[in-house]
């Protein structure tokens, strides 16, 4: 069937005139549920006979993706109307597609906008099926989309009714229904802080509604973090969710439930309404500590231990912006392009700190992220934008605004997170403007004052320098103090602001236990201290002394003690450190930060270098490429997945992309020349996958006429750990992957910054899961060892030897004293251990019983 050509403006609203030639499929078809579900909006769908993409529609480009793959047309009513050629087509980075247009250019029906290849696309993407949606279907009461056969050009695909019109009220009103929710009283202990913010703004992106949260007189977007905390929403408030539009009564509903549970926070129980006057006392924020001392100066214990060392103080660089931008809509772009890099940056910090399976950082990032998707923030932002303001400007202006709101909070969780904002309000503002880090170099034993520190100050910081920090702002619960006590740094934060005044190289005493800074202190109290870091140096002098020497326990059991690697520095710092090979090196570290994947020579130079750090006699483990799930690669397109941790991840890519694991084998193959080189594939839940990879290895090695090398399995999903028995007759060794074993046992995402704290391998589940596998490979005459994260908590060390675990895949700083504490350990009493560990009933009680080696 086909449409005549039409008027493209009727009195009931817009027509929308086909792109291209070809078949009409309706969006809700379309196999990405980004456009299936409409997330980026309404429309409908093409699947194309023909090359070029033209104007559906008379309007301006306002959008034309730097890869040429989608272009946006703003109508004379405002519709914006989003074309998106093919699907995961960004990955082709424009090869294929020859725009036409530029940005600000203005067009007419017809008017050609994109000539693209249909046969490269349709061979190196998803699909070719092209998505024409209103982005801003606000505008929008009706759309119509039509079926059948259209002719590019000439044919409607939509006809749409405006909002505003007549006929819009009327399909409003049926639609838009408002309600309002029963009197919520907010069960959560320190009220709507960050977390359960985050928790509520991310339940309510799946309703359609606008959802608004009413406290008093005060209104906030229910999807916006910022705007939640802004609130400033306390234990025992009394709030309303209102709803409007066509599943207001669901969202309402559903998430009154959820809130009145506590959006999942421990420790939120109903609160008496309206709060009482001791309720009030218990949440207005503790005095600021004032001593009457003037040499001392009281804080708030961020991160324990004691520095001694001269006071520097740090400012940061104020970035100036220019007021007034060029064409509002190129502005727009620039501001999302900053957004979408800062977010990049993010992930890879997050992607890190996963890898060190670090997961209150990783958590902190995350909620970094989330700050980036504050629909409250945008819109302010883009408000100044439209009123002719420089994208810097409108992003400075409403993130400095912002976080200074929260900063004003009486309560002290919420206003810490304005230094959140301020940090990721600043890399973003950094990308804006193109402004370079300054690089400060720090004297020798400096203790940093600051009115606040940003957790990117406090990840990048010299530590060789640095030896403590003391700031205004800031408190226990801080991110920053969250990172000072993973990094291991004494500090004290919500100190009295006078530090400010003192001159820099001042003398101190910082004591991070106890939250106290000693100034000028006496020589006796420099001395006591000093003795105190002298026994701690000492011990990690021993450490070091002894990192050459084998991790040999009282009774006599060797435990090898190898390296998680990325690259051939870590081999070499490792192999300084004393580490016994490498029991992980995370190939995918090869293949990300490149445009393109590294060809079977670059891969090959590669291993082999460091296989040679490493000399003949440490092993070396190459862990194929394991991306997908949390780990992006952005020239590798993996088709949108609604849970891509179940999705293809790890040797799955593999099995999918033959050729991509083929050359990786082949490379492992020709570096095992060099040294002592074994294989492991990362995600393997059925015995048909190993044989699968095996067999692969065997195809490569033999066409290669190579001796053949140890090749053995990740134990990171439940199966292959119940499994093991099966594995273990056919693979050469298992290392278990704490870190995903743990989130697939628990079906709990390892990035979740919720669900954080309870991800913990030493759950007596993940312990039992351990143990079977342990006994299985020892039954079969093949070692086991651990790469994930938890192999280098020392909570966990005695236990992991207890169940039988032989190597321990350690991060590289934590090697020598990995093996000092493995030294003072004694086998029977660690298989003790464990078998009371696998019996308890929480990983609390198991931590209880395994303490921290004393100091
Ligand atoms: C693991 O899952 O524990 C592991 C070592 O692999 P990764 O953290 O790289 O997924
Ligand atoms: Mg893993």
């Amino acid at each position: 069937m086909s449409y005549a050509a039409t008027p493209v403006r009727t009195s009931s609203g817009v027509l929308i005139i086909a792109p291209l030639s070809g078949h009409l499929v309706p969006i809700e078809k379309v196999p990405d549920p980004v456009f299936a579900q409409k997330m980026v909006g309404d429309g409908i769908s093409i699947d194309p006979i023909s090359e070029t993409l033209v104007a559906p529609c008379d309007g301006e480009v306002i959008q034309l993706h730097p890869s040429h793959h989608a272009v946006t047309i703003k109508t004379a009513e405002g519709l914006e109307v989003l074309m998106h050629i093919g699907l995961d087509t960004v990955t082709l980075r424009g090869k294929g597609f020859t725009p036409k247009v530029k940005e600000g250019d203005t067009v007419k029906t017809g008017d050609t906008l994109i000539e693209f290849d249909a046969d490269y696309i349709a061979l190196n993407a998803r699909s070719l099926l092209t998505q024409l949606v209103i982005t801003n279907g606000e505008k929008v009461a009706n759309f119509a989309p039509r079926s059948g056969d259209v002719t590019g050009g000439k044919d409607v695909v939509l006809q749409l009714s405006l909002a505003g019109s007549e006929t819009t009220t009327s399909a409003k009103s049926t639609t838009g229904k408002k309600v309002t929710s029963q009197a919520i009283v907010i069960p959560n202990p320190t009220g709507l802080h960050a977390r359960p913010a985050a928790v509520l703004a991310n339940l309510a992106k799946k309703y359609k509604s606008d959802l608004r949260l009413k406290f008093g007189e005060k209104l906030a977007n229910v999807r916006s973090v910022v705007g939640l905390m802004g609130l400033s929403i306390d234990n025992g408030d009394t709030v309303y969710l209102v709803a409007e539009g066509e599943d207001a009564e669901t969202a309402v509903a559903e998430l009154t439930k959820e809130m009145q549970a506590g959006l999942g926070e421990e420790g939120s129980k109903p609160a008496p309404a309206p709060a009482s006057v001791a309720q009030a006392e218990i949440n207005t924020p503790a005095p600021r500590p004032r001593s009457e001392n003037p040499n001392i100066i009281l804080g708030v214990a961020a991160s324990p231990g004691v520095a001694v060392g001269n006071t520097y103080r740090i400012q940061h660089q104020e970035i100036s912006v220019a007021e007034t931008g060029e064409n509002a809509n190129k502005e727009r772009r620039k501001l999302e392009n900053a957004i979408a890099q800062a977010k990049l940056e993010i992930e890879a910090l997050r992607a890190k700190v996963h890898g060190q399976a670090d997961a209150a950082k990783a958590a902190i990032f995350a909620a970094h992220q989330e700050l980036l998707e504050d629909p409250e923030i945008e819109e302010m932002a883009t408000a100044a934008i439209d009123e002719g303001k420089s994208a810097a400007f409108a992003w400075k202006q409403t993130y400095t605004y912002q976080a200074q709101q929260l900063a004003k909070l009486q309560n002290e969780l919420l206003a810490a997170r304005a230094n959140d904002l301020r940090d990721v309000g600043g890399r973003v503002l950094r990308i804006l403007t193109g402004a370079t880090v300054e690089e400060i170099s720090y004297p020798a034993n400096t203790i940093l004052i600051a009115e606040d520190l940003t957790p990117s100050d406090t990840a990048t910081m010299d530590r060789s320098k640095v030896l403590g920090f003391c700031t205004v702002g800031g408190g226990a619960t801080s991110h920053v103090s969250i990172l000072a006590r993973s990094m291991d740094i004494p500090a004290i934060a919500g100190a009295e602001p006078r530090i400010l005044d003192l001159p820099n190289g001042t003398p101190v005493i910082l004591d991070g236990s106890k939250g106290t800074m000693r100034l000028n202190p006496t020589p006796e109290e420099m001395e006591r201290v000093k003795q105190l870091q002298i026994r701690l140096a000492a011990k990690r002098q021993t450490d070091l002394a002894t990192a050459f020497e084998p991790a040999t326990t009282i009774d006599g059991h060797r435990v090898e003690i190898v390296a998680n690697i990325g690259n051939i520095e870590d081999a070499e710092k490792a192999v300084a450190l004393g580490g016994e090979g490498v029991g992980l090196l995370r190939s995918e570290f090869v293949f990300m930060e490149r445009d393109s994947a590294p060809n079977e020579d670059e891969q090959t130079e590669i291993y082999a270098s460091i296989a040679r750090v490493l000399g003949p006699d440490r092993p070396l483990i190459i862990r194929t490429l394991d991306v997908g799930g949390d780990k992006p690669l952005p020239y590798l397109s993996i088709p949108h997945e609604e849970n891509p941790f179940l999705g293809e991840r790890g040797v799955r890519i593999g099995f999918d992309r033959p050729e991509i694991l083929r050359t990786q084998l082949r490379a492992i193959l020709k570096a095992s020349q060099a040294g002592k080189v074994k294989v492991m594939f990362p995600m393997i839940a059925r015995l048909e996958e190993w044989r699968m990879a095996k067999g692969m290895l065997e195809e490569e090695r033999q066409k290669l006429g190579v001796p053949p090398i140890e090749a053995g399995i990740m134990i990171e999903i439940p199966a292959a750990a119940v499994m093991a028995d099966q594995f273990a007759k056919e693979a050469d060794f298992f290392s278990v992957g704490t870190n995903d074993l743990t989130q697939y046992t628990l079906a709990m995402d390892r990035g979740h910054p919720k669900l954080a704290p309870y991800v913990d391998a030493l759950n007596p589940g993940v312990l039992t899961l351990i143990g079977v596998a342990a006994t299985a490979a020892r039954h079969q005459g093949k070692w086991l060892g651990v790469c994930g994260g938890v192999a280098s908590d020392p909570q966990a060390v005695p236990l992991l030897v207890g169940l039988g675990v032989s190597e321990l895949s350690v991060s590289v700083p934590t090697i020598p004293s990995i093996k000092a504490q493995i030294r003072e350990l004694k086998l029977s009493d660690c298989q003790k251990l464990a078998k009371f560990a696998i019996a308890q009933a929480t990983a609390a009680e198991v931590r209880a019983l395994s303490p921290l080696p004393e100091k």
